[in-house]
């Protein structure tokens, strides 16, 4: 798969097989045997086939789905693959749908890196297809330890009435019943890392034992100093835009009280029920702040923290933004909520 031949003859195999390919199906069927021809006779083939920063092009082409990950793994791999996004930084995972060139991109990558657990639900069919096809596809959630959804706004125990409350996990239509929130907490990055280490190696053929066991300790030295945080904070009572920091709160010591949309996914609605539900929980539990974040309608999460009386803080849970790695988007993540608590 390295050379890009190879790479867009298996593309053109792999487009008509799935009845992509637009216009040159005849040319494509038993390219196997004339690679020469369908790598020049089909314009859009060829544009797949060029890697696009040519100052990088002898190395390959590791593909991660948010930016989040990818600079763990760019960490990982550094100076041996030309690590790339799909979902630009800043748009929620949840809701991406891909390009054309996505696709391209993950079909044509050496090795591609997701989450799993139905974070990139857009990206699913094209992650599965590559995967099928021979493309090393590795999930990091298929080798953590995951949580199970809950339902953070369903207080019925505490004689709280939430009025959406449902005993089924989640509220939208997820096949799975695991939070996919999982890079929320470095512990549970740590627990994927000797998993992903040996699939890159295997992939690429690169050894990689010094580059995680670096990685390893400074995700240990991040644990140990958000614990050490919030070890400091008496009441770390998380009140959330989505239920998004289960792995988070589990790791640091800190219950999610509520959320503004209780859906482990942000393609879920706010409702006016669920609105008071969350007010009344606020002001029972006497919480002080009410964490948004992307996805969340920010006019109804300030509404809520003014008629909670509780302060509004924005947190960046979803995409790297400002942050120049995972290791410092981790520290203002839980330099903020901490702040903020106490
Ligand atoms: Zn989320």
């Amino acid at each position: 798969m390295g050379s890009p031949r190879l790479v867009a003859v298996f593309l053109a195999g792999l487009l008509a097989a799935l009845g992509m390919s637009c216009s040159s199906d005849t040319e494509v069927s038993g390219s196997s045997s004339k690679p020469e021809t369908v790598a020049t006779s089909d314009a859009s083939l060829d544009a797949a086939s060029v890697t696009t920063d040519t100052s990088i092009a002898s190395l390959p082409t590791v593909v991660v789905t948010y930016s989040i990950l990818a600079s763990v793994v760019r960490k990982l791999l550094e100076d041996v693959a030309d690590v790339v996004t799909v979902i630009p930084d800043g748009q929620d995972p949840h809701d991406f749908e891909p390009s054309p060139r996505d696709v391209e991109r993950i079909i044509n990558a050496d090795f591609v890196v997701f989450n799993g657990l139905d974070l990139e639900e857009g990206l699913d069919d094209v992650l599965v297809n590559a995967r099928n096809s021979g493309v090393p596809v590795f999930a990091i959630a298929e080798h953590v330890t995951t949580l199970d959804i809950v339902d953070v706004n369903d207080h019925s125990d505490h004689g709280h009435v939430h009025p959406g409350a449902d005993s089924s996990h989640g509220h939208d239509d997820h096949d799975h019943s695991e939070d996919p929130h999982v890079w929320l907490s470095p512990h549970t990055i740590r627990e994927a890392l000797p998993a992903l280490a040996r699939a890159a190696s295997d992939a690429l053929g690169v050894d990689l034992t010094l580059a995680e066991e670096s990685l390893d300790d400074q995700l240990a030295a991040l644990d140990s100093e958000l614990s050490e945080l919030f070890s400091t904070v008496e009441k770390c009572q998380l009140v959330t835009g989505h239920n998004e920091l289960g792995y988070f709160a589990q790791r640091y010591g800190c219950t999610v009280i509520a959320a503004i949309l209780s859906s482990p996914s942000t393609n879920a609605e706010e409702s006016a029920g669920n609105m008071e539900f969350v007010i009344d929980v606020i002001r029972s539990h006497d919480a002080r702040v009410v964490f948004t974040s992307l996805g969340t309608n920010p006019a109804v999460a300030a509404r809520v923290a003014e008629q909670a009386g509780a302060q509004l803080v924005e947190i960046n849970t979803h995409y790297l933004g400002a942050s120049e790695s995972y290791i410092s988007f981790i520290r203002t993540l839980g330099t903020t909520i901490a702040t903020s608590l106490r």
